[in-house]
């Protein structure tokens, strides 16, 4: 696998675990009936932090993947919300 690979891989899980986290903390939402992840515009990121810290420092094997890097988790966080819709299809 070539480096650039494993970055761009690394980066992906990274993004994928801040939207679990997202998601667990209301900081994104799942819509009931399509099942999209959007942005309800609630702004819980403080929420979303805390909960990532909290497994960080408990060496949680879902967040192994930031390595003990809380800055490249806050990172993925704000980067997952960046990147998901405010509203799905639904509404
Ligand atoms: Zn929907």
């Amino acid at each position: 696998m070539s480096w650039a690979t494993e970055v761009l891989l690394q980066h992906e899980s990274r993004i994928s675990v801040a939207t679990d986290l997202s998601l667990l903390t209301g900081l994104l939402r799942r819509c009931e009936i399509c099942g999209a992840i959007f942005d309800p515009l609630e702004w819980r990121f403080v929420e979303a932090y805390k909960a990532g810290n909290a497994l960080i420092s408990n060496h949680a094997p879902e967040v192994e993947v930031f390595g003990g890097d809380r800055r490249a988790m806050t990172d993925a966080i704000k980067q997952a919300v960046d990147e998901a819709p405010t509203s799905c299809r639904c509404y």
